[in-house]
């Protein structure tokens, strides 16, 4: 027997936001000015008073393990937060903090999932998603969702999706990677169907909340026919800039909160103590920078949506949340470049638009939808019309 990889990991895809970031980054340290639309992370600087609370918190000592499930500060915090911005109720006791929203999703898939199990999936979707159901050894059952109806599952196909192995429905809004968001009434139509089905678990990652220029929010767990069945998945990273901090949480069932806690207590203990207190400033300090943020996020919207408008044969739906952009591209696909390369795919094009235009997107077949294209639009004013003027200029030369 040589040494080996397992399986598991050998089944895993790596992830392609995050791959498509590194791509651009070699590419700029041989010197190449690229613009990087690949990967999704606010680029403000995490607020001052954040700042000075994680200094704080190392003057002040927390520097020790604290419990498995985060501080319990930081819990009230949470559940404060939870009442009084989503109108839900999740006690301390049903808080588990993690190392980032992503630790928390697959915290909660592996806590619930069993080999064989289904996990509804509505595409397009984050990319590591369908990787996590993977490794709990569930099935991930896509259900497709194009710019045809704005990238939204209706009630109709969520019933003929579900089966007797269902055992979760992995729902997103607001979305990456298309900026869509359910409506109040929109949910209610998949609330009715959940309410038939009281074994399906809804996981609902609501870590874009506050990238929203709808002026309302609902939380998928403020519907009485699913609360006690619902679990929230939220976190700093997006609404604080505070993506390296790795600080997210689910607020769930209170037997899966200590189902999860068993878990993380064995894996990984808890999130980092000075960026917990960090994350409990960021809940109790003044919610300015959340505005002038999302305020920002907005008119970067405004701006990339009329831009790519102007560009022959992209489709756009209108973002009213996130901050991505998820073109579709098969007016592009079946031409071939200047250098005489063939473009199939969506994929092939990403790559050419990094290659020739210099500008990193991601491949919407790494969402589970070909024909699609990814861009982050969390950058400066001048970088988003660099990158809209070079995107143009690549796929003019496309023939
Ligand atoms: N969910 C979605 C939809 C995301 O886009 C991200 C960002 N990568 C995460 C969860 C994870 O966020 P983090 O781990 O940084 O809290
Ligand atoms: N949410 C970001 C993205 O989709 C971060 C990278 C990642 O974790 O996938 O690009």
């Amino acid at each position: 027997m040589t040494p080996h990889i397992s399986e598991r990991v050998q089944a895993l895809a790596p992830s392609a936001t995050l791959a498509m970031s590194q791509k651009s980054n070699e590419l700029k340290a041989q010197g190449v000015d690229v613009i990087n639309l690949s990967v999704g992370e606010p680029d403000f600087n995490t607020p001052h008073h954040i700042k000075e609370a994680a200094k704080k918190a190392i003057d002040d000592n927390f520097t020790f393990y604290t419990p498995v499930p985060g501080y319990l500060s930081l819990r009230q915090a949470v559940s404060r937060k939870l009442r009084e911005e989503n109108g839900v109720e999740y006690a301390p006791t049903q808080i588990v903090v993690s190392n980032g929203a992503k630790q928390a999703l697959c915290n909660v898939i592996l806590a619930s999932i069993n080999p064989g199990d289904e996990v509804i999936i509505p595409m397009p979707a984050w990319v590591s998603y369908v990787e996590m159901v993977k490794l709990a050894g569930g099935k991930a059952v896509s259900v497709n969702a194009d710019i045809t109806q704005d990238f939204k599952i209706t009630p109709a196909q969520l019933r003929a999706a579900i089966t007797p192995a269902t055992r979760m429905l992995l729902l997103c809004s607001p979305s990456n990677p298309t900026g869509s968001i359910y409506s109040r009434e929109e949910l209610q139509g998949l609330v009715d169907v959940l309410a038939e089905h009281p074994g399906i678990i809804v996981l609902s990652d609501e870590i874009y909340e506050h990238i929203n220029f709808t002026g309302s929010y609902t939380s998928m767990a403020s519907f009485p026919e699913i609360a006690d069945r619902t679990v929230i998945i939220n976190g700093v990273s997006k609404a604080y800039a505070m993506t390296g901090w790795r600080i997210g949480y689910c607020a769930a069932p209170e037997w899966l909160a200590k189902a999860v806690t068993k878990l993380q207590g064995q894996y990984s203990s808890n999130a980092s103590s000075i960026a917990q207190k960090a994350a409990e400033a960021a809940y109790e300090g003044s919610q300015e920078c959340v505005a002038e943020m999302n305020a920002a996020f907005r008119r970067r919207r405004d701006l990339v949506v009329e831009l790519a408008s102007q560009i022959p044969g992209l489709k756009t739906n209108v973002p009213q949340g996130a901050f991505y952009l998820f073109p579709e591209v098969t007016y592009y696909l079946g031409t071939v470049t200047p250098e005489g390369t063939p473009i199939k795919t969506s994929g092939d094009l990403a790559m050419y638009l990094l290659e020739k235009g210099h500008v990193a997107t991601v491949d919407g077949a790494a969402f589970g939808m070909e024909g699609y294209i990814r861009l982050s639009y969390a950058t400066s004013d001048e970088n988003i019309r660099e990158a809209m003027r070079r995107i143009a200029a690549a796929l003019a030369n496309l023939k």
